[in-house]
């Protein structure tokens, strides 16, 4: 029988059957750059850290274990994961991407990707009509679900079958959901990326990425680019990982426990004109979420009554940070305008209903009472100006 995510976040079954390194229950830290070799064409399996460490090695096992992939591999940040994915294509080559997406994905795209010769085209690959726009040099199909920050939800499987019927790739960004709520592979994705950084690493403490692919020909192409080009995740910040990603179960379902409260208190409050949250039943990928996913996240965007009233709040939190990020315990409220999407271009940023008015949150763990009592507090302490 398939084990469940929960246990899988914690036990790796192919580790179980010998007691390894001494028995220790916590996966032990290579702090090593090389590794000795016995003799002429004897290796350990290692030669090498850029090429690989035994504790990176661990997580990405885990990673590969939790999307349901055949292999993962674990890069310093969300973006080194993605940068290395873009080095699979070549100048000519065009890829679909959709136009919500995270602003520093968007920023690589326009300004280092369209630099080395990739063609892009931004639509809302949510609507559904993705396959007109394919073209002899499609090369892959780019998306996040639900995306950044406007939670629009794409129709994986749909796209997968798309993406096979022209031959060409679907990458997915799962960084939202995390492997606990949606697994694109088992959809019929080809390649998941994750900002290690968000749920998976989970304490705001370190930066990590992830590619997990169900291929083994891609598999190949990213290994030679992550030994080529050198951007693997250090053998102590893949540990923060893996023990991050311990709790990574009971974190997700509390802060979507969380988010929904919030979700539901905030649709009550006369400053707020809308909540966007994919968990409400009137949002438009509720049915689709139920559908590919175990869980809604627990992540709101909300549009207040006002630009003054959406910066008071920022000034005017606590025990909520003001800081960009997300999928940590701590909850955290961004201004996506000025923080995460400021390179993306103004005309998209209209057109997706990023206004100045436009909150994120990332809820945390923190007791919801804690949390819904200091927005409670801040926002009438604005109307009483
Ligand atoms: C944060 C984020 C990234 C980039 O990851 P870093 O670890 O910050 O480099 C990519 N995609 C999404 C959806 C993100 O939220």
């Amino acid at each position: 029988m398939e084990r469940s995510i929960s246990t899988k976040c914690i036990h790796l079954e192919e580790e179980e059957d010998c007691i390894k390194h001494y028995g220790a229950i916590s996966y032990p830290i290579y702090q090593t750059a090389t590794y000795a070799h016995m003799g002429v064409g004897k290796s350990t399996g290692f030669d090498y850290s850029r090429l690989q460490n035994p504790t990176r090695e661990h997580l990405e096992k885990v990673v590969a274990s939790l999307e349901g992939g055949i292999s993962a591999l674990a890069f310093s940040s969300g973006m080194a994961a993605i940068s290395a994915l873009m080095e699979l294509f070549k100048p000519g080559d065009h890829l679909i991407v959709d136009s919500d997406l995270y602003g520093g994905s968007i920023r690589l795209f326009n300004n280092i990707s369209k630099k080395n010769g990739i063609t892009f085209t931004s639509i809302n690959c949510c609507e559904g009509n993705v396959e007109q726009y394919i073209t002899k040099d499609t090369k892959a199909i780019y998306v996040e679900t639900p995306t950044n920050p406007m939670m629009n939800v794409a129709d994986i499987e749909s796209l997968a079958d798309v993406a096979k019927r022209h031959n060409i790739w679907l990458v997915v960004d799962n960084t939202f959901l995390s492997p606990y709520f949606q697994n694109p592979l088992k959809l019929g994705a080809d390649i998941v990326i994750h900002s290690g950084t968000k749920y998976l690493g989970g304490h705001n403490d370190t930066l990590a990425g992830f590619l997990v692919t169900s291929r083994q020909d891609i598999d190949e192409k990213l290994r030679f680019n992550i030994k080529t080009t050198g951007a693997g995740l250090a053998p102590f910040d893949s540990w923060l990982i893996l023990r991050g990603i311990k709790t990574l179960g009971i974190r997700m379902e509390r802060a979507q426990q969380n988010a929904h409260r919030l979700a539901e208190w905030l649709g009550r409050q006369p400053q707020v004109k809308r909540v966007i949250y994919p968990g409400l039943k009137t949002h438009p990928g509720y049915e689709i979420m139920k559908k590919q996913s175990r869980g809604f996240g627990a992540m709101i965007t909300f549009e207040t009554e006002s630009k003054e009233f959406a910066l008071a709040v920022l000034e005017r939190v606590r025990m909520i940070k003001f800081a960009e990020s997300l999928g940590g315990v701590e909850t955290l409220i961004t201004y996506p305008v000025t923080q995460t999407h400021a390179d993306v271009p103004k005309d998209i940023l209209a057109k997706n209903g990023i206004t100045e008015s436009v909150l994120r949150l990332s809820v945390g763990i923190e007791d919801i009472n804690d949390i819904i009592g200091e927005l409670e507090s801040v926002f009438n302490s604005i109307e009483g100006l």
